[in-house]
């Protein structure tokens, strides 16, 4: 029998869906229009799994893409769509998820994730999207120990408890401790999933254990680190790529979804979209090796400002951040 490719895994959900181990992200290119033909190159490629965000503005072209092929005979069912309520949203999130509907040219998504925990500046429209000196100060009293992020989560809960318009609920950019804080006040739905920053070179395995204790599944976004892919450069990546006669992203991927995370690459090269989609079975002792390459030097490789202060750990670089636990 055949190895099922990296596109056929899914990973069951705590609320009782499942969701596709290997997505695709939208993050935009230089021209954002692209995210069309990318994201068509992807689903024709077997990917199922669509990761988009109010803030990519890009969710027009993704919208462009599912007309496409839903014109070719693809059902909206066979796909899953991942969308985000960005943190100039915190007064309204069915607002911005009714946005990206609009956009995106469908009737509901598939997950609907908090895409901060913090609340910042934004006028009905989410605009200005970028935060304002002050603002967190101004709607989550403190960014670190505020609790108006739990609000915006609740009112994401709503969303599933009162409509149709998401099947689940779930966060990005959750530490240990803005989970602890979380977690209490949930209101019906523990957090489905959480996206983080992960990849060999950041492997956070304290926060992985935290949610999987939890039954939260992880989410890698930057899973080569980003732009200029610093982690397939790795020696032991590229060693393994070539033991397994796959590319280095198929190394990169399978490093999540052997560990039942999903994996969310972003490609606008159209060969690697379509090629890097095998699982190699990797070894538990090259799992661990994998693990180790960020244990003593993790490098976190996506720098937003607001991240700082949300308790992780190895912000920029070496520097650790403060610990709030
Ligand atoms: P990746 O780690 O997938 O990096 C993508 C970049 O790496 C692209 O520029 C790509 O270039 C390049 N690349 C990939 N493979 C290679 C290779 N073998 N050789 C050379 N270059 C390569 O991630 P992103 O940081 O973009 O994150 C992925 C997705 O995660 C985003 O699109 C978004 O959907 C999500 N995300 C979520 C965040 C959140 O806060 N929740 C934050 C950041 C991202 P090329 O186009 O040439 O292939």
């Amino acid at each position: 029998m055949s190895q099922k490719l990296a596109t056929e895994i899914d990973l069951p959900l705590n609320d009782g869906h499942r969701i596709p181990a290997l997505a695709i992200g939208t993050l935009p290119p230089d021209l954002p229009q692209r995210v069309t033909a990318q994201v068509i190159t992807a689903v024709k490629a077997g990917y199922r799994h669509i990761d988009t965000a109010w803030y990519y503005g890009t969710e027009k072209y993704v919208g462009e893409a599912l007309k496409h092929l839903f014109a070719e005979g693809y059902k909206r069912e066979d796909l899953f769509i991942t969308t985000k309520v960005w943190h100039s949203f915190w007064h309204s999130p069915e607002k911005s998820l009714d946005k990206s509907l609009s956009d995106l040219g469908i009737s509901y998504v598939d997950l609907l994730l908090q895409h901060w925990p913090v609340c910042s500046h934004g006028d009905e429209n989410g605009l200005p999207s970028e935060p304002m000196e002050g603002d967190y100060v101004k709607y989550d009293d403190d960014p670190v120990t505020g609790t108006k992020f739990i609000d915006v989560y609740n009112a994401i809960e709503d969303i599933k408890l009162n409509t149709n318009k998401v099947k689940s609920v779930g966060i990005s950019n959750y530490s240990i401790p803005k989970l602890k804080q979380l977690l209490p006040k949930v209101k019906k739905f523990v957090p489905a999933v959480n996206q983080i920053e992960l990849s060999p070179h950041l492997p956070q395995k304290d926060l992985t254990d935290f949610c999987d204790q939890h039954k939260i599944i992880v989410s890698a976004y930057s899973p080569v680190g980003g732009t200029g892919a610093p982690v397939v450069k790795d020696p032991y990546v590229v060693e393994l790529a070539t033991k397994y006669g796959v590319e280095p992203n198929d190394i990169t991927n399978a490093y999540h979804i052997l560990n039942n995370r999903v994996s969310i690459p972003r490609s606008f090269n159209h060969d690697r979209i379509k090629k890097a989609i095998i699982l190699p079975r990797l070894t538990k002792d090259e799992l661990d090796s994998l693990y180790k390459l960020g244990e003593e030097n993790p490098r976190r490789y996506t720098n937003d400002p607001w991240g700082y202060g949300l308790g992780f750990r190895w912000w920029d670089g070496d520097t650790l951040s403060k610990e709030f636990d």
